[in-house]
């Protein structure tokens, strides 16, 4: 390395040169630092935030391979970020020393696939391992800054917990949360309405989640009311939420090459909105090799269809066994767009434009297929039962029905050179009422979720109208 090299580098650890630059799918916004995509959501011209290129880490994977699980989202994140090092590792060993299990995420061999478990932190559901971070990061933004935060969010089981989990007693972040009253799982509600940290509001709407959701656009269309309350979002759009994600790839290949000297690997992700498949997208772009992605849909199948077909189509939604999976329009899609169209941001805005019309979205098939990264399938409620039930008796091992659906679609794709590592999203005793429906038996049970019943809760009922939601805001905003 030649001085001036040696010279530019230590500036670039020193935190002075500005890191990472983030750009719009749509390409009508002007680059910002990562604090301030983390802080914006989604870009003022409708469109996704992205790294404007992938730092390229293949080389470090060696090296790489020794690292706990916070070490290593240390080295994986800093590339992407404009925080100061010593920084980002507090805010990374903060946020994982609240999981359960020393290893953060574990893996575990599952007859012919390799589990991993995601579901160690406070609300046993994937979504805690980004919103843990994502929380600490809120907070310590708005220290640097001197400000403060109205976080509104709408939900309909998983995310509303582990949002809430993310930043409660956090000073300078209040959180008000929309369920649909009665509609959500028994277990999912007291998992909100018993958290009473002053700066937590749970809000029980008297409609369906379509309607906190139609509320919630709403209220943050109203851009003025929104700037003056300093309002702001946790949904999977979020690209620190992106970027946590990626970690757990790294980590499972890298213990795989250890344990099994395995040069390549496949991932099978139960998929919903396309955050957490689009992370391992992220890690393969980044040089970590991925043979292949597997995407495994409910009923709810727009992913499938696209992957297999190449046209991005809306359908209806069905309520199913995998709750969280039960959407039709994938609020990450349009980052994968972005990078399939060849980074060409008009493109991306005439297909969303003519999507958003009614119109699917068609691409090209390549030699049959849409990427040759990806592969994709549907697992049927049937699926998911009968993957639950086998899994257990033939392997003694519980799947939470999301993840049953992983497994299920995993069976399709195995390869002899490529162990196959399925994403456990969710602690089967989230969905206790799935497993008995598969085995017949009352079996998932976990102690936090079965001390909920005897816990003092707290939460307010109102109308599906975005009124009351302000209403709600202004009585507890300073
Ligand atoms: C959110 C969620 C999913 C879907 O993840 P996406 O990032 O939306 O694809 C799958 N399983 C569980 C348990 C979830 O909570």
């Amino acid at each position: 390395m030649s001085s001036s090299d040696y010279h530019l580098h230590e500036i670039w650890d020193a935190g002075i040169v500005a890191r990472m630059k983030y750009i719009s799918t749509r390409g009508q916004t002007e680059p910002m630092s990562f604090s301030e995509a983390v802080m914006t959501g989604l870009a003022r011209d409708g469109g996704l935030l992205l790294p404007e290129s992938f730092p390229q880490v293949a080389d470090k994977l060696a090296e790489w391979r020794s690292l706990s699980y916070c070490d290593l989202a240390f080295e994986v994140m800093k590339p992407f970020v404009d925080i100061p090092d010593a920084d980002l590792r507090d805010l990374v060993d903060r946020s994982y020393a609240t999981f359960r299990d020393p290893a953060v995420t574990p893996l575990k061999r599952v007859g012919d696939v390799h589990i991993l478990e995601l579901f160690h932190g406070p609300t046993l559901a994937f979504k805690d391992v980004a919103l843990q971070f994502l929380g600490n990061l809120f907070e310590y933004q708005l220290e640097r800054t001197q400000s403060h935060l109205n976080i509104v969010a709408a939900t309909s089981g998983d995310t509303g917990s582990a949002a809430i989990y993310g930043v409660r007693g956090k000073e300078r972040i209040n959180i008000f949360v929309m369920h649909p009253k009665g509609r959500t799982s028994q277990i999912q509600e007291r998992q909100m309405t018993t958290v009473l940290d002053a700066n937590v509001f749970n809000l029980a709407v008297d409609g369906t989640f379509d309607d906190c959701q139609g509320i919630l656009k709403q209220l943050f269309n109203d851009l003025s009311f929104r700037d003056r309350y300093c309002l702001g979002a946790v949904n999977s759009i979020n690209w620190a939420r992106v970027l946590a994600q990626v970690v757990y790839y790294f980590y499972a290949t890298l213990q795989l090459g250890k344990s099994d000297g395995a040069e390549t690997v496949r991932f099978c992700v139960p998929t919903g909105n396309f955050g957490d498949i689009f992370a391992g997208y992220v890690a393969a772009r980044m040089g970590l090799p991925i043979g292949k992605l597997v995407l495994a849909t409910n009923e709810n199948d727009i992913l499938t269809r696209f992957f297999t077909t190449g046209v991005y189509s809306q359908g209806s939604v069905n309520p199913t066994l995998s709750p969280s999976m039960d959407i039709q329009v994938a609020s990450n899609f349009e980052r994968y767009l972005y990078y399939h169209l060849n980074e060409d941001c008009s493109g991306v805005c005439a297909h969303m434009e003519a999507f958003a019309k009614g119109d699917g979205i068609r691409v090209p098939l390549r030699g049959g297929q849409v990427d040759p990264l990806f592969a994709a399938g549907t697992g049927t409620t049937a699926d998911t039962l009968a993957a639950i039930k086998s899994c257990y008796a033939d392997e003694g091992y519980l799947l939470d029905p999301h993840t049953a659906v992983g497994y299920h679609v995993a069976q399709q794709h195995l390869n002899a050179d490529e162990p196959m590592v399925c994403l456990a999203t969710a602690h089967p005793a989230k969905f206790s009422d799935a497993i008995t429906q598969a085995i017949g038996e009352d079996l998932a049970h976990h102690p936090l979720l079965d001390a909920l019943a005897g816990k003092p809760s707290r939460c307010e009922d109102m109308t599906a109208d975005v009124d009351q939601l302000k209403a709600q805001v202004l009585k507890h905003v300073s």
